[in-house]
């Protein structure tokens, strides 16, 4: 697959150095041929070191006159500095050339067709989400101000057709889609094909419900026309997952997810569907759907826990754990903390529910503590319309009191976002338990716009990184200045830094040199239930002894 691709697996001797013009070899040219789209490798200056057949197809140039031309030349203007920002971002993953006196930075790129976005797409595609969504974000919001539809089609036959036909029907195919894609869109959409069975299409310009639908259809009517694949007819169908901006959001990274979100709805019809997102028609649907049974689970305690590992970088000691709640539903099967969290806001069950997951966790802690388990502090999240219950706080208290636990002991996480509505009421019930001695922690530090001086609203003791502002800390300077400058602050008022999200080992190499501390991650470990968290924790203990 095109994304297995990355300038790590570049070696060395994949280019012949010499008097500074390089030129792809056999190793390089392999790897572009197995991308079976127009691909090209550009150096930083953009100029074109190596492309595929592919590429000079559809440019209509050899390779030596496309070497000459070079990247820019062939982009749209308004998205060459995206791409200068990818190559730089790319800089850090270096490859020497035997013999060359400076590394050379790489970066993969597809030809850009009539437009620009879909450059990006491919980039993103083939370096791994390299270009961060931030800049994806700020090129739909530049140019597609007036509105844009995205869809996200899934084809639904390809394991089938993989498994009868043979791969290479499998990529017959999608070729056929992507060609009548090509011809049946209407002006100014186009589309990119994201691996696997999935396909984006972008269509500008704001579109109500119905408008989309028809639209939708007319694309489906054309893609699901039957096709002979190797002397096979097949009838294509798709699933589509619609959204539309701005209605569903204005930045793409918010566009995708409520698209992706709309296609996953699209798996519970058991024919081939067209969902179109609406955040506020998901959320009445989820309601619907799941408030009276989350009652039920909450009632009857069929919810569980599960703990995850707050981790010291450096020594890789567990100094706290996060207490997460599932909710495997028996007939509904297992439901997203996301989801019925909102459900549970929304419907006024929050309070119960996080009455149970407080007690839980502090008669879990009690047992650790009983057992020896030395585990400092248990992090509970905290929604304000529980704070805003009156019982919440002597609650709190008395379950506290009960389970013999000291404040210390835990710590409140509030995410941002709700911090940002928060009422002066709940505000002075946070303040009221810092001072009893409960930690607080802004959860999700990132996601809500605010800026660094909302950490000095509320008595916070920890600030917990969202994942998005260090998913490419290990390469992406702009994450790596923005990450030192909120370790300063914090080293300076005293707040203790937690990175969420730590999924690989070079972000975590690269969190420590910044002087980051504390993680947590799949990489560190992933959500244990109690059994396994003991387990860890008694591991801890013999390996000290
Ligand atoms: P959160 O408090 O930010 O919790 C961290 C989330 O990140 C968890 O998702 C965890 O499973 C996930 N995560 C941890 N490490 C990684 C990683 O390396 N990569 C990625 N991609 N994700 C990672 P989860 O369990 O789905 O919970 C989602 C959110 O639901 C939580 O976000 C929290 O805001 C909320 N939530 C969960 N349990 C409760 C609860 O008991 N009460 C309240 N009020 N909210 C809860
Ligand atoms: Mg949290
Ligand atoms: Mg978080």
């Amino acid at each position: 697959m095109a994304q297995d691709l990355q300038a790590k697996d570049f070696q060395a001797g994949d280019f012949q150095a010499g008097d500074g013009q390089r030129s792809g070899s056999g190793a390089v040219a392999g790897l572009l041929e197995r991308i079976e789209q127009p691909a090209a490798l550009a150096d930083a200056q953009g100029a074109i070191v190596a492309a595929n057949g592919a590429f000079c197809r559809r440019s209509g140039l050899e390779l030596a006159a496309l070497r000459q031309r070079g990247l820019q030349a062939l982009c749209a203007a308004d998205v060459t500095p995206l791409l200068q920002g990818a190559v730089a971002s790319l800089s850090s993953e270096l490859v020497t050339a035997p013999g060359a006196e400076a590394a050379i930075p790489l970066a993969l790129t597809r030809l850009p067709a009539t437009n620009g976005p879909e450059v990006v797409w491919c980039l993103l595609e083939l370096l791994d989400q390299r270009v961060t969504l931030a800049d994806l974000d700020n090129l739909v919001l530049a140019r597609y101000a007036d509105g844009v539809v995205l869809m996200h089609l899934q084809l639904l036959q390809l394991d089938l057709v993989r498994g009868r036909l043979g791969i290479a029907a499998c990529e017959a195919l999608i070729e056929e889609i992507a060609h009548r894609l090509e011809t049946a869109l209407p002006a100014g959409g186009f589309y990119s094909r994201q691996g696997g069975d999935r396909l984006l299409v972008l269509l500008p310009g704001a579109m109500g419900i119905d408008a989309v639908r028809d639209v939708a259809g007319t694309l489906l009517a054309s893609l699901e026309a039957p096709t002979t694949v190797l002397e096979h007819v097949i009838e294509p169908s798709l699933n589509v997952g619609i959204s539309r901006a701005p209605d569903d959001g204005k930045e793409f990274s918010v566009l995708l997810e409520a698209a992706t979100r709309a296609l996953e709805e699209t798996h519970r019809q058991p024919f081939p569907s067209c969902c179109i997102a609406s955040p506020v028609e998901r959320s009445v649907q989820l309601q619907q759907l799941l408030a009276r049974p989350l009652a039920l689970a909450i009632e009857q305690e069929q919810l569980e826990l599960a703990y995850q590992p707050i981790i010291e970088l450096e020594t890789g000691r567990v100094i706290a754990a996060e207490v997460l709640c599932r909710w495997d539903d028996p007939v509904l099967g297992r439901q997203s903390p996301a989801d019925f969290i909102d459900v549970a806001e929304a419907t006024a069950q929050i309070s119960s529910l996080g009455r149970w997951v407080m007690e839980r966790a502090f008669e879990a802690l009690h047992r650790w503590d009983g057992a020896g388990l030395q585990l400092g502090k248990i992090c509970i999240n905290v929604s304000p319309l529980q704070v805003q219950d009156p019982s919440w706080s002597s609650d709190l208290l008395t379950a506290l009191e009960r389970h013999q636990l000291t404040p210390g002991r835990i710590v409140l996480e509030l995410t941002e976002g709700s911090i940002l509505e928060m009422s002066d009421h709940v505000a002075n019930q946070l303040r009221d338990l810092r001072r009893q001695g409960f930690e607080l922690a802004m959860d999700d530090f990132g996601t809500g716009y605010s800026g660094l001086q909302r950490l000095t609203e509320l008595p916070f003791s920890e600030v917990k990184i969202d994942r998005s502002l260090i998913s490419a800390i290990d390469y992406d300077q702009l994450q790596q200045a923005m990450l030192s400058a909120v370790i300063r602050l914090s080293d300076a008022t005293g707040i203790m830094v937690v990175v969420e999200g730590v999924e690989r080992s070079r972000q975590r190499q690269m969190l420590l040199s910044l002087g980051c501390r504390h993680g947590q991650g799949y990489q560190l470990s992933a959500p244990l239930s109690d059994l396994e968290l003991e387990a860890l924790l008694q591991s801890q203990i013999t390996a000290e002894a």
